[in-house]
C-alpha cells in the first residue's frame, strides 16, 4: 500500500539523531526517511542496536535527554511535529499516537489492578469516572479479546500471564482511540504461540479501526506475517524499504540478504 497517490499519515524525512555520551558524540540515526499511509502496517526490522527504538522514541518525542535531533522532519497529518511547540506536540502524542513496548509485565504497576490502570487513563483523557469508566474499561478488555472482564479488572498484573499483560497494555493504548500505533518489540519474551496471538490481535485491531502501525522487531518472519512493507535498518541507516513479498524473494541490500539468510528455512517458508 505504498501507493504514491495516498497522502501519508506520517512522513519522516532525513531524520538524524545523535547521542552525547561521555566518550563523545555518537550518530545513531543517519537521515532516515519513510512514509506510512493511513491504516497501513509497516514493520521495521534490524539487529539489536541498529536504531529501531531510537526511531520510535523520536516519533513520539520521548527521546532520552542525552539525544539530540540534528536534522530532518517528522510530518504527522501534514504538521511537522519537530516544529510544534512542546504543548501542542504533547497533545498530538496523547490523542493520536500510542505506543506499546517490550516486557509488558514491567510496564504495569504491580500495586494497581488492571481496572485501576484503565480507569486512570480514561479519567485523564476522557474525563470518565465511576460506573461509566468501569463499563468502558470492560469494553476495552473485550476489544483485546480478554474474556471474563469483570474478574480481570480486579486482577493485579502479577496474577496475569505475560501475554495477558501485553493485552492489557494494548487496551491501555487503545483507550485514547489512537490513529497511529507504534509497537516496539511487543512480543519479545513471550512464547511463540502467545506471540502469534498478539500479532494477530494487533493486525485485527488495525484493520477494524483503520489504525496505522509501525511494528518494530528483530524477528523477520514475525514482521513478514504482519506487514505489507518492511523497512530494514542497519547501523542507524534505513537500508531498504520494500514490499514484504519482494524483499523476501529478492532482497536488494546486502544487509537485507544477510538478515534473510539468518532465518531458518522453515520459518522463511512460513512467512512467504
Ligand atoms: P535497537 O535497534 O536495538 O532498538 P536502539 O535504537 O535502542 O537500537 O539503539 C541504537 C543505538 O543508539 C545503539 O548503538 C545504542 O547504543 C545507542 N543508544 C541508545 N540509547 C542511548 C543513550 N541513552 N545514550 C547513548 N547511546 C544510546
Ligand atoms: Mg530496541
Amino acid at each position: 500500500m505504498s501507493d504514491e497517490t495516498v497522502t501519508p499519515i506520517l512522513q519522516v524525512e532525513d531524520l538524524s539523531v545523535e547521542f552525547h555520551t561521555r566518550n563523545g558524540v555518537v550518530k545513531v540515526l543517519d537521515r532516515i526517511s519513510f512514509a506510512v499511509a493511513p491504516g497501513e502496517s509497516v514493520a521495521v526490522v534490524g539487529e539489536s542496536g541498529s536504531g529501531k527504538s531510537v526511531t520510535a522514541f523520536a516519533l513520539l518525542g520521548l527521546l532520552d535527554p542525552a539525544a539530540r535531533i540534528t536534522g530532518g522532519k517528522i510530518v504527522y497529518r501534514g504538521r511537522d511535529l519537530l516544529a510544534l511547540p512542546e504543548r501542542q506536540r504533547r497533545e498530538v502524542r496523547g490523542r493520536e499516537l500510542a505506543m506499546i513496548f517490550q516486557s509488558p509485565r514491567t510496564s504495569l504497576s504491580q500495586v494497581r489492578t488492571v481496572g485501576r490502570h484503565l480507569t486512570d487513563v480514561l479519567a485523564r483523557h476522557h474525563g470518565l469516572s465511576g460506573a461509566k469508566a468501569n463499563a468502558r474499561a470492560a469494553e476495552l478488555l473485550a476489544q483485546v479479546r480478554i474474556t471474563d472482564q469483570e474478574r480481570r479488572l480486579g486482577a493485579y498484573p502479577f496474577e496475569l500471564s505475560g501475554g495477558m499483560c501485553q493485552r492489557v497494555l494494548i487496551a491501555l493504548a487503545l483507550a485514547c482511540a489512537p490513529s497511529f500505533l507504534i509497537a516496539d518489540e511487543p512480543t519479545t519474551g513471550l512464547d511463540v504461540t502467545t506471540q502469534a496471538a498478539i500479532v494477530e490481535l494487533l493486525a485485527d485491531l488495525c484493520a477494524e479501526r483503520q489504525m496505522a502501525m509501525v511494528f518494530i522487531t528483530h524477528d523477520l518472519p514475525l514482521a513478514s506475517t504482519l506487514a505489507n512493507r518492511l523497512l530494514v535498518m542497519h547501523a542507524g541507516q534505513l537500508v531498504e524499504d520494500a514490499p514484504t513479498a519482494r524483499l523476501l524473494a529478492r532482497p536488494r541490500h546486502p544487509y537485507s540478504a544477510k538478515l534473510l539468510a539468518a532465518v531458518p528455512a522453515s520459518a522463511a517458508t512460513l512467512a512467504a
